[in-house]
């Protein structure tokens, strides 16, 4: 078996068309254009490199951006009051806070000064709760690009054995929780399973979100299997690689993500779906999708 690609870019460009749909809408018929503030500190190279992104991305949706690029030296109290002037602003509707922060900021103390309707990133314990409870939400932007891509790929996740390799709160466990929500049966793999690969082998739909490159290989793979590569891993030669061997994998899976290409583009454009979402919801406008109650959109 050959895999097909289920490709990244293409998916992403939907997703953002429909965003930049929805702030037409948001626009012409509430005079709310859709804004999210983002929030660098400090200077890491990769982080700049997402920032600008996502500044793009705002861009070609339509959507206003706020960078505020603070320095490293930026003190945890400076930067929970700079949060709170956005979390009363009306005009902004999305507040991200890129990670890592410098260490002597507590990740947990920012996260949790974002207001719930404004957690477009879905970090905060409130978005954690109401999609444990399958409650509407905003849901982590990497988990639900992958779930847009299985749906892409004409997949049902429901009856199906999904396997997450993965623990984390951003990726692994709201990716586990929304396939749950689409009615998969659900297995979290982490770095405490014994026999990967045998647990592996028993998944229809398999996450990787590890961060060792090459991870998962094809003697892994159950044939047919859906494999969604969450992985970015830098290596030696420069280049970028998943969680996923992609020349094994693709032998045996039905749909498979490249690395790059893949899920990375869906995450940022989840990003802008959100912040559409966040806008909307201040107006009751229906936008004929809905992300906060992700089942369906
Ligand atoms: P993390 O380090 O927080 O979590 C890694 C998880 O992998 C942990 O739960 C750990 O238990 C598990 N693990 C480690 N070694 C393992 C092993 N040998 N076998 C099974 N499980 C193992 O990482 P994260 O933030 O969830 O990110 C995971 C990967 O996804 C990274 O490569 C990251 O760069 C990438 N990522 C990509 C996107 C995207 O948009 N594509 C977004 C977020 C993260």
């Amino acid at each position: 078996m050959s895999a097909k690609i289920i490709d990244g870019k293409v998916l992403a460009e939907e997703v953002k068309q429909m965003a930049a749909l929805a702030v037409q809408t948001l626009q012409q018929q509430h005079g709310i254009t859709p804004c999210l503030a983002v929030l660098l500190v400090g200077d890491d190279p990769a982080s700049q490199v997402y920032v600008r992104g996502k500044e793009n991305d705002c861009a070609a949706c339509g959507i206003a951006s706020r960078v505020y690029r603070l320095p490293a030296q930026t003190t945890q109290a400076e930067l929970l009051a700079r949060l709170a002037d956005l979390a009363a602003d009306d005009t902004v509707h999305g507040i991200l806070v890129q990670l890592p922060l410098p260490r002597h900021i507590a990740p947990d103390a920012v996260i949790n000064a974002i207001p719930p309707e404004k957690d477009v990133d879905g970090f905060t314990p409130v978005s954690a709760g109401r999609l444990l409870r399958g409650e509407p939400c905003f849901v982590p932007c990497t988990p639900a690009g992958c779930l847009r891509m299985i749906e892409a790929a004409g997949v049902c996740a429901e009856g199906k054995h999904a396997v997450v390799v993965g623990r984390s709160n951003i990726v692994g466990k709201p990716a586990a929780l929304l396939l749950l929500r689409h009615n998969a049966t659900v297995t979290v793999c982490h770095s405490r399973t014994p026999d990967l690969a045998a647990v592996c082998r028993t998944a229809d739909i398999l996450i990787a979100a590890v961060g060792k490159a090459g991870l998962i290989t094809g003697d892994m793979v159950k044939p047919g299997a859906v494999v969604i590569d969450v992985g970015i891993n830098r290596g030696a030669d420069g280049k970028l690689h998943g969680d996923v061997d992609f020349e094994s994998v693709s032998a045996v899976a039905s749909y498979i993500t490249p690395v790059p290409g893949g899920v990375g583009l869906m995450t940022r454009a989840m990003l802008m779906l959100n912040t559409v979402q966040a806008a909307a919801a201040k107006t009751g406008c229906d936008l004929g999708f809905s992300v906060k109650n992700p089942v369906r959109f």
